[in-house]
């Protein structure tokens, strides 16, 4: 009997990454000039699972790494205006308002009358607050957990913070390397709803049992039911 629901934001209640590729696509037009889009991408991605370690995941780092590859490309000879735009693509990002998935609201909203759900998400402390804040939803959660990295440490910690038994846990999310495979190493549960797009470094081999995956959270309540 599972009684406690773990959801992911960004990609699984609210759209994020499609904010990520639009600012890349303006980021690929501004230094049109100097890099090839494939090869610019390439190093961009390099440069964020490089700075990982330093900024964690977000905005601001996501800024930071194209700040950096535009110096690099252009072998320090980006002009201030173009950095300047870079920054305002990332205040855009963070200004940009929160869209919630198809389904998402009503779900959440059924599911919070039988389940303790708890929202499990990583990134930039201030970023994930305020669009938490924005979502509309902060109110269905039982509680909210900003994660710098979701690895098996993370999720036990989490569970045993709230007391939650494992075995009756299930996590909700559209990433197979965050929200699937860590939790299924705890002996948890864990159901997949992919997104259209995939950051790259989120890209993992789905596992071949112990999971569900399901087109839409429009799918989970009766899915929930059945198990
Ligand atoms: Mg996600």
């Amino acid at each position: 009997m599972i009684d406690t629901i773990g959801f992911d934001g960004d990609d699984t209640l609210w759209h994020n990454e499609s904010l990520f590729s639009m600012t890349q696509e303006r980021f690929r037009a501004l230094l049109a000039h100097a890099a090839d889009p494939a090869d610019l991408d390439r190093r961009l991605l390099e440069a964020e699972r490089a700075n990982l370690r330093v900024y964690g995941y977000g905005i601001k780092g996501f800024v930071l790494s194209m700040i950096e590859t535009a110096i690099a490309v252009t072998d320090g000879r980006v002009p201030a205006r173009d950095l300047q735009s870079l920054i305002e693509f990332g205040k855009a990002m963070l200004d940009h308002p929160v869209e919630l998935l198809p389904g998402v609201a009503e779900v959440v909203e059924a599911l919070s009358s039988r389940h303790r759900l708890i929202l499990v998400t990583k990134g930039d402390l201030f970023d994930q607050e305020s669009k938490i804040a924005r979502s509309g939803l902060a109110e269905r959660f039982d509680a909210v957990e900003i994660v710098s990295e979701k690895d098996p440490a993370t999720y036990r910690r989490v569970l045993a913070r709230h007391g939650v038994d494992p075995a009756r846990f299930v996590m909700v999310g559209n990433s197979v390397r965050s929200d699937i495979l860590p939790v299924l190493s705890i002996g948890a549960h864990a159901v997949h709803v992919p997104y259209a797009i995939t950051w790259a470094h989120e890209e993992a081999e789905p596992p071949d049992e112990h999971y569900r995956r399901i087109d839409s959270v429009l799918d989970l309540p009766p899915l929930l039911a059945a198990w």
